[in-house]
């Protein structure tokens, strides 16, 4: 070993810079700066190279963590981009984005009484360093192969199976109803977390390596599944979860109430200079509003923290749960907090008050009763524990469920589980339909974006077998006819 490692004995773990929070309330950028290249090889340098490396064990893509870190710390950076894009496809993004706390770093074992080493931020620091020196390439082919594998959705389930089948020379066809491709990357998923241009870097290396796009086209109103199997050798469904998980209280029809999706993607539309809806009694923002977002996962984390930066006058989060309990990352919870997000733990609303608008909400303490089959405790309700808030604008994050997909494609053959979510075969990836297979968040249910790039890498390989078997049948069959 070259470069002395194990510095977490002398070295604190130090992420990039963080940004003042009230910097980070008043624009839509980033909330870490950039790693400077020796404070990226001091923090890589922390860590102890592991014999059995937890970490990797607990990252879905299985990324070579302590060779990219060694490498790293050893200022080898083409090397550590080589080693970290070869088992993921958007190591910046999943480096921003991932909840490092509940998988590779909270699974890092450096001695007790030490903190982890800063593996995402190291990992958003080698690929940030290869696009700006141009070793990122587009996926271009050895050579063609003349089979045609369609891909409806362009959310990185279907970004990350094409780049994949792509390398591999098939001709790649992607559908996607949105006029953009990144899927929840563009639409859900606010600037502060991860800016537009990022995404759309990796879009336009697609492009590049000959991924056709067939954007503002809705599989099922547009065109057919059945057709789409016509047209192509195999077809991948990657069409995420949409449908909001709603709530039944009285007044929940009054005005000025929104789905977390609508609130977002009207942020994220205006953010990338489109023109907005107009709501009720103006746009969708929360300007000079007091804002109430019921929910604990990182949806309802994005709308808090979107509200403050549109100039909320205050934003509450309701959430039924406790902060230990919660679905959401803590260091989301952190940073919204700095920004002076309140967060209003075990509270649930009861009803929505005003009389067209939405006025206030009437929510009631919870407490946490017994543990349920699922292992977690039941949330119960305090009698007589009542109390309202003000609130002007109400946003819904409850969480998301598949579409109804067999019903929207009218494929009946097409087995879902009882979730809704689309039955697969997980050795092959395939659905009940012969060469259709399926990935990400509609096979999962609302996931993580890390585990629709696994999927979609497993899924490519799964065509690649799935498309030479076929080709080889036919070729026996023509030899035996011969
Ligand atoms: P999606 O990204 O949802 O993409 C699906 C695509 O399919 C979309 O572009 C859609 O337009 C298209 N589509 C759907 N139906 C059709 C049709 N009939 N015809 C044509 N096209 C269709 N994960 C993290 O890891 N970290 C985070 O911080 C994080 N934050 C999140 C914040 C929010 C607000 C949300 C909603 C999710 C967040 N997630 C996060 C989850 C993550 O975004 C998803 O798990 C991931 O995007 C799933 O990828 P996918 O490719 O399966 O689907
Ligand atoms: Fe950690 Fe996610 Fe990177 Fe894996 S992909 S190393 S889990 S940040
Ligand atoms: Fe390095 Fe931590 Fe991974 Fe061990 S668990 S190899 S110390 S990053």
């Amino acid at each position: 070993m070259g470069t002395e490692m194990l510095k977490f004995v002398e070295l604190e773990q130090k992420h990039p810079e963080k940004r003042a929070p009230a910097l980070r309330r008043r624009d839509w950028g980033e909330v870490y700066d950039d790693f400077r290249p020796e404070a990226a090889a001091d923090q890589a340098a922390r860590c102890s190279q592991c014999g059995v490396p937890f970490c990797q064990i607990h990252c879905p893509v299985s990324n070579n963590i302590p060779d990219w870190l060694m490498l790293t710390a050893e200022g080898r950076l083409e090397e550590a981009y080589e080693i970290s894009s070869a088992t993921n496809n958007m190591p910046e993004i999943c480096g921003r984005i991932c909840p490092q706390d509940r998988l590779c770093e909270g699974n890092c074992v450096i001695e007790k009484g030490f903190e982890s080493v800063t593996i995402g931020a190291v990992e958003r620091y080698i690929t940030d360093t290869a696009f700006r020196n141009g070793w990122v390439k587009p996926p271009e082919p050895r050579a063609e192969r003349p089979q045609s594998v369609g891909i409806i959705g362009a959310g990185p389930g279907g970004m990350t199976a094409a780049e994949e089948l792509r390398r591999l020379g098939y001709q790649v066809h992607i559908y996607d109803r949105y006029d953009r491709v990144g899927g929840l990357l563009i639409y859900g998923i606010p600037n502060f977390k991860l800016e537009k241009s990022i995404v759309r870097r990796r879009a336009d290396l697609l492009i590049e390596g000959g991924v056709q796009m067939h954007l503002n086209v809705e599989v099922g109103r547009d065109c057919s599944l059945a057709e789409l199997r016509a047209r192509h050798d195999a077809l991948v469904v990657a069409t995420g979860a949409y449908k909001a998980r709603d709530m039944s209280v009285p007044g929940i029809g009054l005005g000025n109430i929104f789905q977390a999706m609508d609130y977002l993607t009207a942020s994220n539309r205006k953010g990338l200079g489109d023109d907005v809806p107009t709501f009720d009694d103006g746009t969708l923002d929360a300007h000079g509003r007091d804002v109430v977002v019921v929910g604990g996962g990182d949806t309802a984390m994005d709308c808090v923290r979107t509200a403050v930066r549109q100039g909320a006058r205050s934003v509450r989060c309701l959430y039924r749960r406790d902060r230990a309990n919660m679905p959401g990352s803590m260091q989301e919870v952190t940073h919204a907090e700095e920004e002076g997000v309140e967060f209003v733990w075990l509270s649930s609303p009861e009803a929505v008050l005003g009389d067209t608008l939405v006025e206030g909400v009437r929510a009631v303490r919870i407490h946490l009763g017994v543990a349920d089959a699922s292992g977690r405790q039941t949330p119960q309700p305090i009698p007589g524990s009542s109390y309202s808030v003000d609130a002007d604008l109400l946003i819904k994050a409850l969480g998301f469920d598949p579409e109804d997909l067999p019903a929207l494609f009218d494929e009946p053959a097409l087995e879902t589980t009882r979730w809704g979510t689309l039955l697969i075969d997980w050795r092959t990836m395939m659905t009940s339909l012969d060469g259709v297979f399926a990935i990400g968040d509609i096979v999962r249910g609302a996931s993580l974006v890390v585990w629709a790039i696994k999927d979609g890498r497993d899924a490519a390989s799964a065509i690649h077998r799935y498309i030479q078997a076929k080709a080889d049948e036919g070729a026996a069959v023509s030899r035996a006819a011969a």
